[in-house]
């Protein structure tokens, strides 16, 4: 079985798609994770992100691995690091890049064929898997988005204030809805659930119920 929720950021996707990976006893991939960890690995070690060639040429130092559904940089579990306003803010250039895209694509794929999934991002169904049946596409307005994210924020001690959420947010949608290679876009085939007057708890029930 494969689930895929695409949607923009602070959509609720990857609490929803966690709640439901328990509930049919499925595995959950975040696809996020993924562009974060390596966006992670160009920070750490001080390389030019905006560079095409730095990016390719050091791809094939970059390992990603899972510890119980933690995702492992080259190993090491870097979960709770990945979250930070300046990997968030940086995220695109890794993003927009083909190479990296081409990478992390053909990982999915290889995923998918190895167990049942439940995975969230902003082209699984467009472009990873566009002959998935289970296809969904979350949505909400971007005041909501951004109030959710604030507090998320505030609970983990991440910090920002409600207008720099917003900004960093409405700058994410915009560069992922307009990337050439794997953009936001809403499959023709998704079902679009608008999550602005719904909880976490009512999404999950309709997920389920369209895919029973
Ligand atoms: O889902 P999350 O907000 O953690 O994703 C971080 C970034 O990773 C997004 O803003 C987007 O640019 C990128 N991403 C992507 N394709 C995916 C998942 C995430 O480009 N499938």
């Amino acid at each position: 079985m494969l689930i895929v929720i695409d949607g923009p950021a602070g959509s609720g996707k990857s609490t929803v798609a966690k709640k439901i990976a328990s509930n049919l006893n499925i595995k959950y991939l975040d696809t996020g994770a993924m562009y974060r960890s390596i966006t992670y690995y160009f920070l750490m070690n001080n390389l030019d992100l905006k560079s095409k060639e730095i990016i390719k040429s050091n791809l094939k130092n970059i390992e990603i691995s899972y510890i119980n559904s933690d995702i492992c940089l080259n190993g090491i579990n870097i979960v709770n690091k990945i979250r930070t306003n300046e990997i968030s803010n940086n995220v695109g250039f890794i993003a927009n890049n083909y190479d990296v895209r081409m990478f992390l694509v053909e990982m999915q794929r290889k995923m998918a064929k190895t167990n049942s999934f439940i995975m969230d991002g902003r082209d699984l169904g467009t472009y990873v898997f566009p002959d998935t049946i289970n296809k969904f596409y979350l949505t909400a307005s971007v005041d909501c988005r951004a109030q959710r994210r604030f507090l998320e924020n505030e609970e983990k001690g991440l910090g920002g204030t409600l207008e720099e959420i917003k900004k960093e947010i409405e700058y994410r949608d915009y560069n992922d809805q307009n990337r050439e290679i794997g953009p936001l876009k809403i499959a023709e085939d998704a079902i679009i659930i608008d999550t602005d007057n719904l909880n976490i708890n009512e999404v999950v029930k309709i997920i389920i119920e369209k895919i029973k």
